[in-house]
């Protein structure tokens, strides 16, 4: 019979790789905790209409990229290609936003019909951060500092660039819009196929296109940043120098224009040379119309997204030394003969005692050698061996795999005493 597949650009994450997922999620969210950040959950499927109202009709998400699908009922919904909707959402919808401020992330998959390739996927996973109710550019900076301390502690900043923009208000970038727009209408038959057809429904994403003669282009183009309104320019300057003060590099590139519409003045991405064509790590900016474009009061916010997928790759490219982290165990009980109730009873009191150790009990049965090939592939640093005439004792031998010592023979509190000293 034929075997039925994943879908295409769906992945696994196996067993040998989710001790590198769990110690880059575990890094992340602990920063989070340390900056104040709380966790939201919302689900994975929307109504259509909230991503078609929130990242804009006219975007590649929306016109090529999204899972959507008629339910039982004949409602359009759509696995969500992105978080920060859907955050919006749950937030107005149970009353999170009135009259406070919040500081939010999430984590999870993500869905979008795209060409899949190293770094791009049909799902993939997000790490997102969303602050709301904070107006300056102080919790810009905030959460880029975020960023960059997440970046930092993983190991990767020598391979990461922070980029930042400023997008201005909504009137001045229809400004800047018409200007670009006249501009590029002179040279429309040089530009790429997809510019030619961006030039009518979403001018600005022609900024970053990919295309070598387009950039070329685009030299002698008018530039977002000299059509500013005033308070996006002070805004933009109040970021640039807290930035300053913290001693955290960046590159202002004036064509850095986001995927979605609903961003206004600051927008960042991370890049890396490390990953190709997917370059950018972490990407987001202010979104202060967003809420009110989906029914709620106008509340400023500002957030970013983590691509997990490629931060992963990252730490695997940047070859971060993470120790122990191919270890399945760091103890391996070996119980051979009629012993098995004792070991396990033993093993127990060992994980109530001390918590901290990753132990494997054999299952299975097995002679010494066949249950030491599986200690040794456990990857665990000791193995406590048990069999019938150490049981009838109270004893067991302690035998190291991975260095050259002498195999010692204790008591059962003596070993327990002894593999706490090792913490
Ligand atoms: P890109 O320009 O690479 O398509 P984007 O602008 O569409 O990215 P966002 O919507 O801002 O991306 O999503 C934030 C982050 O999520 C990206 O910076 C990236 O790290 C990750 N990401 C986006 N799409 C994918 C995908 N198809 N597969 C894997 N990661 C993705
Ligand atoms: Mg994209």
């Amino acid at each position: 019979m034929k075997k039925i597949q994943a879908i295409r650009g769906m992945n696994d994450l196996l067993p040998a790789d989710s001790p590198l997922w769990q110690y880059v999620e575990g890094v992340v969210t602990d920063i989070l905790a340390r900056y104040g950040y709380q966790e939201i959950r919302f689900p994975i499927v929307e109504s259509t209409e909230l991503f078609k109202r929130s990242i804009g009709e006219v975007t590649d998400i929306v016109e090529k990229e999204m899972y959507t699908f008629e339910d039982r009922n004949g409602d359009s919904l759509t696995l969500r290609p992105e978080g920060t909707a859907c955050c919006v959402r749950a937030c107005e919808e149970n009353g999170l936003l009135y009259n406070q401020t919040q500081r939010l992330w999430y984590m999870g998959p993500m869905f979008r019909h795209e060409r899949p390739q190293k770094g791009r996927y049909r799902q993939f996973h997000q790490i997102g951060v969303e602050t709301f109710g904070i107006q300056g550019p102080d919790i810009d900076a905030e959460v880029l500092l975020l960023s960059a301390r997440i970046l930092r502690e993983l190991g990767v900043s020598p391979h990461v660039q922070l980029q930042i923009n400023s997008l201005g208000s909504t009137a001045a970038r229809a400004n800047y819009k018409e200007a670009l727009v006249a501009y590029l209408n002179n040279v429309q038959s040089q530009l790429d196929e997809d510019s030619k057809r961006r030039l009518e429904t979403n001018p600005l994403r022609i900024l970053d296109s990919k295309d070598a003669n387009t950039q070329a282009l685009l030299n002698n183009a008018p530039v977002l940043l000299d059509y500013l309104d005033d308070e996006s320019r002070v805004h933009f300057e109040g970021l640039k120098q807290l930035l300053d003060a913290a001693g955290i590099q960046y590159q202002v590139n004036p064509r850095l224009v986001r995927g979605l519409d609903y961003y206004g003045k600051t927008a960042f991405e991370w890049v890396t040379d490390k990953l190709g064509a997917q370059s950018t790590v972490c990407a987001g900016g202010r979104y202060d119309g967003l809420v009110e474009q989906l029914g709620g009061k106008a509340t400023p916010a500002v957030g970013f997204g983590i691509g997990l997928e490629r931060l992963v790759l990252l730490v695997q490219a940047a070859e971060v030394v993470l120790e122990k982290l191919d270890q399945q165990a760091d103890v391996f009980l070996v119980a051979v003969g009629d012993v098995q109730n004792i070991a396990m009873q033993l093993a127990e009191r060992i994980r109530d005692e001390l918590p901290f150790i990753r132990l494997i009990v054999n299952c299975g049965g097995g002679n010494f050698k066949s249950q030491f090939k599986k200690a040794d592939k456990s990857g665990a640093d000791v193995a406590l061996v048990l069999g019938e005439d150490e049981a009838r004792e109270g004893k067991l031998a302690i035998k190291f795999l991975r260095e050259e010592a002498e195999q010692q023979t204790l008591s059962f509190d003596d070993a327990i005493r002894w593999l706490g000293s090792l913490e």
